[in-house]
């Protein structure tokens, strides 16, 4: 049976747009994101949209190159009524380059621009398709308390996002000294007294001070420690959460059901936060968090809060979403944090728009 509206063109872009607050964690700096965005178009017109984005140019070059190529070369001609055998299509093609990094996150791109044409194909919001019905979860502020950031600065930053709305904040940490960092999280924690707090090394650590970190941030009221060591290091993981009196969040450097479902047989996260570019799109998202939801451990998804906020509703047990602005200039109407919480908007599909002038029509 031919479709009867397939997939008919093909588009890539790469754009670099400044950073609010640049990025300075253990693992990242930035001042701008290059981001890569594709849409595709159905033979009767239909545009479906999907976006990744990485640190530096040629970075995003080829992860554009990539997506196109998937595009172009898999994609193209295929049916958006049923997103999971273009899916297994693409699983099929990626074993060349590898289920992993570039290729995945390429993938991720092309896959979100198909579940976006399948929302508007069923005239429905996805949210609606893939959740439970909910439309709107709290989100905590991920955008600034940055790794490079001191004690009194901070106090202010974490003052302003409780003034915005939040009612959870993350402190980056992960220094080579220790003390400075339990300085920093002393003047957040008493900057923001009813706020949740987060802590996150971003694997700056090894497990010997990420144990003594565990030991020192424990009195200062922290929601949850998030990848203390190398995401690699399964064991060293599990042994931090079996020592820490905070929970340990972790999943952002994971891209499979298969590296998830490891490290929770190892109890080595009590919060997992599955990444929509590196797990490879909504439909391996689905699949990656099914574990997580079997065994009822919070889910809390990394990044991309205008996609992943249409996911989180088919999850047990939904934790926050982090907010970035980071994607915020991509799109026309991008959804915002109101009061802590993120609501999707009832149009179909993802519910958004390029804007004009970072992908003209
Ligand atoms: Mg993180």
């Amino acid at each position: 049976v031919s479709p009867a509206d397939p997939i008919r063109r093909v588009e890539v872009r790469t754009v670099r747009l400044p950073l609010a607050h640049p990025v300075r964690t253990a693992a990242h700096l930035g001042t701008h994101l290059d981001h890569v965005l594709v849409r595709l178009t159905t033979a009767a017109g239909l545009t479906g949209l999907g976006h990744v984005f990485a640190f530096g140019a040629r970075q995003a070059g080829a992860l554009a190159a990539l997506a196109a190529d998937l595009g172009e070369r898999v994609v193209a001609g295929l049916d958006p009524a049923d997103p999971a055998s273009i899916w297994t299509r693409i699983r099929d093609d990626l074993l060349f380059l590898g289920r992993r990094g570039a290729a995945l996150m390429a993938a991720s791109a092309v896959d979100t621009a198909v579940w976006d044409l399948h929302g508007k194909l069923e005239g429905r919001p996805l949210w609606a398709i893939l959740g439970d019905g909910r439309d709107r979860f709290p989100c905590y502020a991920s955008d600034r308390l940055w790794l490079g950031t001191e004690a009194g600065e901070l106090e202010e930053e974490a003052r302003a996002l409780v003034d915005e709305g939040y009612r959870a904040i993350k402190l980056r940490v992960g220094s080579a000294d220790l003390d400075r960092d339990e300085r920093r999280l002393a003047a957040v924690r008493e900057a923001a007294p009813g706020a949740e707090v987060m802590v996150d090394a971003n694997h700056g650590w090894t497990v010997e001070q990420a144990l003594e970190a565990a030991e020192r941030f424990a009195p200062y009221d922290v929601h949850w420690f998030e990848e203390p060591v190398d995401p690699d290091d399964y064991a060293g993981t599990a042994a931090v959460a079996r020592a820490s009196r905070i929970p340990i969040a972790g999943g952002e450097s994971w891209y499979s059901r298969e590296e998830n479902d490891r490290a929770l047989a190892l109890d080595a996260v009590s919060i997992l936060m599955p990444d929509l570019a590196r797990i490879g799109g909504v439909s391996p998202w689905r699949d990656a968090v099914a574990t997580a939801s079997e065994r009822r451990v919070l889910v809390s998804p990394h990044l991309f809060p205008e996609v992943q906020l249409h996911l989180l509703g088919g999850v047990a047990a939904p934790g926050p979403l982090e907010y970035v602005p980071w994607n915020a200039g991509l799109f026309a109407e991008p959804p915002e944090p109101a009061g802590g919480v993120l609501t999707a908007s009832d149009r179909p599909g993802l519910g958004l728009e390029f804007h004009p002038a970072v992908f003209p029509a």
